[in-house]
């Protein structure tokens, strides 16, 4: 068995990035697919960045207990973990990650208090505020709405076991391979 890694960080600041860029750099390393009642963005695979699923379907996932983990994220959409592939990627000793929100985290504490809690932080909030609006794929509404979110995942900072700031990518994916490499 190895041990979950779980990401969280306030939007905008980058974990999916990171993750990727982790990912190219060591194949070998297992990230989950969430299912999500959003719908897919420009460029997004079904299966892929998302299991994108009616509300009706993830009820279904909900009942059945098929999921580690779920939370309405930043107010509007239901997403959460699929039970199952987390449990035979840790079984085949894999470094699994999961990369979800402040309220998945609370959960997976209880569920699995083993699991290595990995918080990324912006170098600074302005940095957050430009790095939303750069990205452009959300209106301002939604901004605020997600900059409201952030504020509360900031000050929760103490509920995790290891900080990676995203200032330099580089610096940060770097240490973020090792965080995951050493939870194995
Ligand atoms: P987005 O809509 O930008 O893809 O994702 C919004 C947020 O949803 C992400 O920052 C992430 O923290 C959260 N999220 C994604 N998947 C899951 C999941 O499976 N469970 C939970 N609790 N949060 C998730």
């Amino acid at each position: 068995m190895s041990r979950l890694v779980v990401l969280a960080g306030p939007t905008a600041v980058g974990k999916g990035t990171l993750l990727r860029a982790v990912v190219d750099r060591d194949p070998n390393v297992w990230v989950s697919v969430s299912a999500t009642t959003r719908s897919a963005r420009p460029g997004e695979r079904n299966g892929h960045d998302y299991h994108f699923v009616s509300d009706t379907e993830f009820d279904d996932l909900v009942s059945s207990d098929g999921l580690l983990e779920w939370a309405t994220v930043h107010g509007k959409h239901r997403y959460g973990t699929p039970r199952g592939p987390v449990e035979q990627a840790l079984a085949a000793g894999k470094p699994a990650v999961l990369e979800i929100d402040l309220d998945g985290v609370r959960q997976v504490k209880k569920t699995m208090p083993d699991a290595l809690f990995v918080f990324v932080m912006p170098p600074s909030w302005d940095e957050l505020v430009t790095r939303l609006e750069g990205r452009g794929t959300e209106d301002a509404s939604e901004r605020e709405r997600r900059l409201a979110t952030a504020r509360e995942e900031l000050a929760a900072v103490d509920e995790f076991d290891v900080t990676v700031v995203n200032d330099d990518l580089d610096t940060a994916v770097e240490e973020l391979e090792r965080i995951i490499a050493g939870a194995r």
